[in-house]
Formats: structure tokens, sequence, C-alpha cells
């Protein structure tokens, strides 16, 4: 049983190997001598917000990987696509966080399909603006990474579980990247974005502005 955790710890840290040097396995409580090896010694079970939060952030990072595939493949534009790989990362993060609870995974295996009826909707209404310019589209990059931050900010002040503490603070972190990377790239193009989720100081601060 240990030996299955340890794995599914060292999945969580490599999923994080770009965002972190942090191993969870270094970071966490030390196994109290002479009690076996139960999953209790180790994981730290969860309650129901906490595994609400979880599975709702599993999907939503399957929305920012599946949305920006696809407005990568529509304008070809590498921005996407780079970030998309990133967000495969957090979404397998969140997966092996998922597996290290044994919950059930609410992620569907089909592109753009998602078991929440709000990021379904939510996925249509993002690849129609997205695809109306370029521009538009890294508003919706913007936009996800702002609503990402929004609700990682807020699972992370819920919970005091040092395993989600760890896999939320490493994807906020990457977050604010792929917001600045968005933001840069509109600017770029003359244009702004304006935060609609996160508080406007940490934008700033996020932008260096
Ligand atoms: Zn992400
Ligand atoms: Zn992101």
């Amino acid at each position: 049983m240990k030996a299955r955790i340890s794995a599914v710890l060292i999945a969580v840290s490599a999923a994080l190997v770009s965002t972190s040097g942090l191993a969870a396995g270094r970071n966490g409580p030390p196994s109290p001598r002479g009690l076996c090896c139960t999953a209790a010694t180790v994981v730290q079970p969860i309650n129901q917000a906490e595994t609400a939060a979880l599975l709702w952030l599993r999907e939503e990072e399957k929305l920012a990987r599946d949305v920006y595939l696809a407005l990568g493949n529509q304008w070809q534009d590498g921005v996407f696509n780079r970030i998309a790989t990133a967000e495969q990362r957090h979404f397998d993060a969140i997966g092996a966080t998922i597996a290290l609870f044994a919950l059930t995974d609410p992620a569907q295996a089909g592109t753009g399909q998602f078991m929440n009826a709000d990021l379904q909707a939510l996925y249509y209404d993002l690849l129609a603006d997205g695809g109306q310019s370029y521009a538009q589209a890294l508003v919706v990059g913007a936009t996800i990474e702002d609503l990402d931050m929004r609700d990682l900010q807020g699972a992370l002040a819920a919970t005091s579980n040092p395993a989600l503490q760890t896999t939320y603070r490493n994807l906020l972190e990457s977050s604010k990247n792929h917001l600045r990377m968005f933001v840069l790239q509109l600017r770029s193009l003359g244009q702004d974005y304006t935060p609609q989720y996160i508080d406007p100081v940490l934008f700033d601060a996020i932008l260096g502005n």
C-alpha cells in the first residue's frame, strides 16, 4: 500500500516538474514508527468540499487543454500549443491527486466532453468567442487563466491538506505565467485584458504593471 501511494506521489511531483522542485515525498508527514503503513498514516483524508473542488479543477484543467488545442489548431499559433502542453501536465497532476485519494475521476476521454454541465456550456461559449479573431482567442486564453486562478485560490483557502496545497500552489504559479503570456501577446496587437475574476492588484503584479 505504501509503495502504491509513494508511486502516486511521485506521479504528482513528476507532473509538476516544470513548476516546482518540491517533491511531495520529502514534504509529507513522517511515517510514525511501529505503525503499519496504511493509507491513513500517509494520506490525510479530505472532506466533501475539498473533494468537490478537486473534481471541478480536474475538468477545469481539461477545459483549458481542450480549448487551447482547438484554438491553436484554428489559428495555427504556437502560444496556444505550448500552453496546452502545460495544461496536460496540470490535468495529470490533478488526476494523480484524485487517484491518491481514491476518488472517481470525472474526466471524460473525448476532447471537449465534460461531466459538469456548466463546464460543458463554458467550453462551447469559449470556442465560439475564440473563433471570432486571433485577438479574441487570446482574450479567451486570459479568461480561462483568470478563472482558473480564482478557483485555485478558493480551493487553497478552503483546505489545510498538504497534498492539495502543494498541487494547487504549483498550478497557480503556472497559471500566472500563462496569463502573462496571453496578455503580453494581446498587448503586442495593441489590445489589453481586464481581469474578470482575480484581484486587479494581483493582475498588475503578475503583468508587472
Ligand atoms: Zn492549468
Ligand atoms: Zn494555464
